[in-house]
């Protein structure tokens, strides 16, 4: 078993960056520029926000965090994002999902300028992916094309499974994997609650994605043999032996399904660094396209 390590690859990814917008101070030119909108008090989200304005610190990239209550009304975020659209200073835009369930997420991810959204969520942006064209990739998505990348995971030909088809990454990760495209040239079999025999299309897998958000889900009774194994899923379990009082759990049992794995991504440390150094990456290519 080898270990898809998005800690070390995602290291790699913004140390390249860092080195990148170094360049662009000396030649005078602007740096990227995050705005994270966050929303709320939801731990997960304020975790998640923390770790991306850490990253921007990190490689050197300006961000700036705007955060409202949860009774902020849609109208108030929808001038918010008006107005980060217009600052030319600004390169990318991140709203932190899940929003209040009065906000029409739609609405609000339509509102971004697709040329500042780095979250790669706009229809525009989606559409443009799909075609194949110039666009920015989903960060979760993105990022684990990336780590594949890293890796020299050679997917061509081999039989995907994604389990997962939401619209952040299920979805478009079946789009990217079945793509003409290194990695990917996969055959893919996108499963979601409603599909019949499960396992039996896991057991046939070369590579499986569990995006569901069930933790442990995948048993490895489900794996075959030398099957590439992708866990994106975060569930916090209550743990009172952690400081914070919880764990992080993926939607793999990777104790007994790694003993099977030809290549697997632990978490933490696998998935999830890699979605920020997809995003980070997005907001570079945002800044490069600007200025
Ligand atoms: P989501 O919007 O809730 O979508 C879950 C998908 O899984 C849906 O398509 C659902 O099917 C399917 N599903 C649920 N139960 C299933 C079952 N028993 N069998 C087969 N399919 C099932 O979730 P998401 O936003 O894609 O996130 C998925 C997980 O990834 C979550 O744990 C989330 O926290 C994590 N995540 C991690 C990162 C990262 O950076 N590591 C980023 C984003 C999300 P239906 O469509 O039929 O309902």
């Amino acid at each position: 078993m080898k270990l898809l390590d998005g800690k070390l690859a995602s290291q790699a990814i913004k140390e390249e960056l860092r080195l990148s917008v170094a360049q662009r101070v000396a030649e005078g030119k602007k740096v990227p520029h995050l705005a994270a909108i966050l929303i709320g008090n939801n731990g997960a989200s304020a975790t998640y926000v923390a770790a991306k304005v850490k990253a921007c610190e990190e490689t050197g990239f300006k961000s700036t965090l705007i955060k409202f209550e949860d009774t902020i009304s849609e109208e108030s975020l929808l001038a918010k994002i008006n107005e980060l659209n217009y600052d030319l200073d600004i390169d990318g835009i991140l709203v932190q999902l899940p929003l209040p369930s009065h906000i029409a997420e739609e609405k609000i991810i339509t509102a971004i300028d697709p040329e500042k959204d780095v979250d790669g969520f706009h229809p525009i942006n989606l559409g443009r992916m799909v075609q194949g064209q110039a666009s920015f990739i989903p960060a979760t998505p993105y990022g684990i094309m990336l780590l594949l990348e890293h890796f020299k995971v050679d997917t061509t030909g081999k039989h995907a499974v994604v389990i997962g088809r939401s619209n952040i990454v299920g979805r478009p990760l079946s789009i990217l994997l079945s793509a003409n495209t290194k990695p990917g040239n996969c055959t893919v079999t996108l499963c979601h609650s409603k599909t019949k025999e499960l396992s039996s299309h896991c057991q046939q897998a070369d590579i499986i994605v569990a995006a569901l958000g069930k933790a442990e889900f995948l048993k490895a009774d489900m794996v075959k043999e030398g099957a590439i194994v992708i866990d994106v899923g975060i569930t916090r379990v209550t743990d009172n032996t952690k400081k914070s009082g919880f764990r992080l759990l993926g939607d793999v049992h990777f104790e007994t399904v790694s003993k099977k794995c030809e290549w697997i991504t632990p978490v933490p440390g696998g998935v999830g660094p890699m979605t920020i150094a997809a995003l980070l990456k997005n907001t570079f290519q945002a800044c490069v396209k600007r200025s």
